[in-house]
């Protein structure tokens, strides 16, 4: 059987090592970069992390400051404008999910014919090129994209989160420093962990899932499990944010070796049409996807609670899928995840478009990677669900 493992080709972990920026890119032939980041990491100062190592190895840098969160093609068309004004080399995506997405966005549209478009790259299709290479640096303990072969950019004329898959989404190289993760308030920890979290449940039990994946899935549960709690109390847990930030840089490895399914294919919808943080509508599904696709699988949702840490090595798998299913909802209240009518989601608005996310789930394919395939009456079943909480 032939197999292949993607991941970039430089993952350079531990804390304080942002300042080996300007020696990354050396070793790596490059001197010219564009930093694309978000304009809170501009007004707090947290960019200068970033610009003083570049500034001391005398590297002259561009910065495209512009992105915003759930990254829009009415942007990526903007950063490709800014990133094709001057002769830069490589792009550095510096932030959360949203300006690491943005910046692979910008080199794979960049490679494409003039007039091409965001959504001509949405999956099936592979989008496979790249103009410059991208080096990722995340600041949140979030979404793996630093270790990724997808972006996910909004559609403005759809209202869709795409699904951007391929080679040319794959940085070259990712910078993990936890350090920067010590100032991510209480909310954005909770929703990006829990993000981490669901990427790695989801790659393990995904119908594509393979012995390789597994590993690293099990292995970023193990440490996001006993960690998750830590970091929501007390942001300054070194131990626990070091532990955090691995997990979901090895969640990533996870997922983009085996796929993600239908916890992250229902949630992007909700994340397009009622701008809930990505990590937080994942947290809002993940009990009752879960609770839907337990039995399809519960060798291997039995395996994920022992890999948290809530079931015993030795329980049966029918406790330890029980005993899961428990952990996620405790997560849930303990984290404080609002519903989606808690957190000021219009009821009729949600209803009417329960067709139009459910077909927008299913269109995306991560559905059909789940161990239970649901079609769209089960998948409209599942948001009425969530929204009860
Ligand atoms: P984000 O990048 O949108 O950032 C959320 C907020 O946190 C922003 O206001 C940002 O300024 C702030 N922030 C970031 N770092 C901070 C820090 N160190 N201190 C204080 N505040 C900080 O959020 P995210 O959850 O990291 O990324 C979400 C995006 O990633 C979504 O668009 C999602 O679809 C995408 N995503 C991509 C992949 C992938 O493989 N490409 C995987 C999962 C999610």
């Amino acid at each position: 059987m032939i197999t292949s493992f993607v991941s970039p080709r430089l993952l350079m972990m531990g804390g304080g090592s942002i300042g080996q920026a300007a020696a990354v890119l050396a070793q790596l032939g490059l001197s010219r970069p564009l930093v694309v980041t978000d304009p809170w990491m501009v007004s707090s100062g947290t960019v200068e992390k970033l610009l003083a190592p570049l500034k001391a190895g005398g590297i002259a840098y561009g910065i495209f400051s512009d992105t915003v969160p759930d990254p829009t093609d009415t942007v990526i068309a903007s950063g490709v404008t800014a990133m094709q004004a001057s002769d830069y080399d490589c792009l550095i995506g510096f932030g959360g999910g949203s300006p690491m997405d943005t910046a692979k966005a910008m080199t794979i549209l960049a490679a494409a014919p003039a007039g091409a478009k965001m959504r001509d790259f949405k999956v099936p299709a592979q989008a496979n090129k790249a103009a410059l290479p991208v080096i990722c640096i995340p600041t949140t303990a979030g979404t793996g994209s630093e270790a990724t072969r997808f972006t996910v950019i909004t559609d403005t004329e759809t209202d869709e989160k795409m699904l951007i898959a391929g080679l040319g989404a794959l940085p070259l190289a990712a910078i993990v420093d936890y350090e920067l993760t010590f100032s991510v308030p209480p909310r954005t920890t909770a929703d990006t962990g829990i993000d981490s979290l669901t990427h790695a449940l989801e790659a393990l039990v995904s119908r594509r899932a393979n012995p390789e994946s597994d590993e690293y899935a099990l292995r970023a549960m193990r440490l996001i499990g006993p960690n998750l709690r830590a970091v929501y109390q007390d942001p300054k847990n070194a131990a626990a944010r070091e532990a955090m930030m691995k997990g979901a840089t090895l969640a990533g490895l996870a997922f983009s070796n085996s796929s993600v399914a239908l916890v992250h294919g229902m949630s992007r919808p909700i994340g397009a049409h009622f701008h809930v943080p990505h990590g937080l509508s994942n947290a809002m599904l993940l009990p009752a996807v879960t609770a839907y696709s337990l039995n399809a699988a519960l060798p291997r949702y039995a395996e994920a609670a022992r890999a948290i840490g809530v079931a015993g090595r030795d329980e049966g798998d029918q406790s330890a899928g029980a005993k899961l299913l428990e952990e996620l909802s405790a997560l849930n209240r303990e984290l404080a995840v609002p519903t989606p009518a808690a957190y000021g989601i219009d009821a009729a608005k949600w209803d009417g478009l329960l067709p139009t996310m459910a077909a927008q789930a299913l269109g995306s394919g991560s559905p059909a990677n789940n161990p239970a395939v649901p079609d769209a009456e089960a998948i409209m079943a599942l948001y009425r669900r969530a929204w009860q909480g």
